[in-house]
């Protein structure tokens, strides 16, 4: 069977040290060995998440930390500014509204990033806002935001900052403790190289304040109870213990190759893989990209869905679609993860062959040989 290349903003794919750990015997998890393990493994996420304070482990995909966020920080009829921007901003603005929060909302058009000043207006604005909600990577339009600007201006208010890094974390810098941003979360689907099914959010002392002062109802999610469970490097709930498992042989790969090493790493991929789309003639969407995530715009005349089903079908790429209104508009090309030069290769060479095969007129050859060029300047940090 011809395996899948999948450069998919989530599940990104398992190196073999992951499947290998996924596939040995379970363990229990109320046992000195498990809490072992996973107090190691907490550890490694501080690293990962550049932060020196404990990270909360949920057994939930990314959107479970979204939400403890929201639940655990602010209480009903709380202030709170969100930043738009894409389709997983606008998921904070849902969140918020569920549970009764009182939002205000920055716009930010899609393939732009939002402008700091706009958060500095808002929050002088609305100086009772308790926290301001915003996404690293916004990976429906494959824009990187300027955190530390926003954490910076965040710092100045009684607002916490809460940074929604699924995506971003590991592809673009995240320096939480150094930039000061209150919390973050993410998720293991993505630059952690595991499957879906672990999300992890740090907070710092401001955040755990506010933790304790919320009204709001919860349960599964209440912070509280993880706190107290992690004093015995514990967890309230059955955890998912084979993907923790997994989470230490992913971190042994990435902390061998350094934190610095894997979003540089992530950085060259992203630039052969826009020199790629470059070279056929295709205009990029983010005006400020991801390391993450590609986002280019369909040629005119193309359809977008038939264009990345014909990678597919063709040549086994698989690239995701836009979201929302940006359905068909433009495509998504990601290399976060274990991805190698190869990979981000095939991908230029598929979205040739499906371009030619809808008459698009291309270069022959030319989007494999730019990101074959730029890849070549740094061999040694792009193997895998
Ligand atoms: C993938 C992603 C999410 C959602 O994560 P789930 O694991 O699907 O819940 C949220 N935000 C961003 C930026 C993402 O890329």
């Amino acid at each position: 069977m011809t395996q899948d290349i999948l450069l998919t903003p989530g599940p990104t794919p398992l190196p073999p040290e992951v499947r290998e750990a996924l596939a040995r015997p379970i363990i229990h998890h109320r046992t000195g060995q498990y809490r072992a393990l996973f107090k190691r493994t907490l550890q490694g996420m501080q690293t990962v998440m550049q932060t020196s304070k404990p990270v909360i482990c949920f057994t939930s995909s990314g959107t479970g930390a979204m939400e403890a966020a929201v639940v655990n920080l602010l209480s009903p009829g709380d202030e709170a500014i969100v930043i738009l921007g894409g389709k997983f901003a606008e998921r904070w603005e849902r969140l918020c509204t569920v549970y009764g929060i009182t939002t205000v909302t920055i716009p930010v058009a899609y393939g732009e990033a939002v402008k700091p000043q706009a958060v500095s207006d808002a929050l002088g604005a609305h100086p009772n806002a308790k926290a301001v909600f915003a996404t690293l990577c916004e990976t429906s339009t494959g824009v990187v935001n300027e955190i530390p600007a926003i954490a910076a201006m965040t710092r100045k208010s009684r607002a916490v900052l809460v940074v929604d890094a699924i995506s971003g974390l590991l592809a673009d810098e995240c320096q939480t403790d150094a930039w000061g941003i209150d919390v973050v979360v993410t998720g293991s689907q993505k630059g952690l190289m595991l499957p879906p099914g672990l999300a992890f959010m740090s907070l710092n002392d401001r955040a755990w304040a506010l933790v304790d002062q919320g009204k709001s109802p919860r349960f599964y999610t209440d912070l509280r109870l993880y706190r107290k469970a992690l004093a015995d490097d514990d967890t309230p709930f059955t955890s998912a213990v084979s993907t923790v498992v997994a989470l230490e042989a992913a971190l042994q790969l990435i902390l061998q190759r350094g934190v610095p090493q894997t979003i540089q790493r992530c950085a060259l991929m992203a630039e052969a893989a826009r020199a790629g789309v470059r070279a056929l003639g295709l205009k990029l969407f983010a005006s400020r990209p991801s390391n993450g995530v590609t986002a280019v715009a369909v040629p005119d005349g193309i359809d977008g869905k038939q264009l990345t089903k014909l990678m597919y079908d063709r040549s086994r790429v698989m690239v995701a679609g836009g979201q929302g209104e940006m359905a068909g508009k433009i495509f998504r090309i990601a290399h976060m993860g274990y991805i190698a030069p190869d990979d981000v290769v095939a991908g230029l060479d598929a979205l040739e062959q499906a371009l030619a095969e809808l008459g698009c007129r291309v270069a022959a050859g030319a989007g494999v040989k730019a990101g074959r060029a730029v890849l070549g300047q740094s061999a040694s940090l792009a193997a895998r």
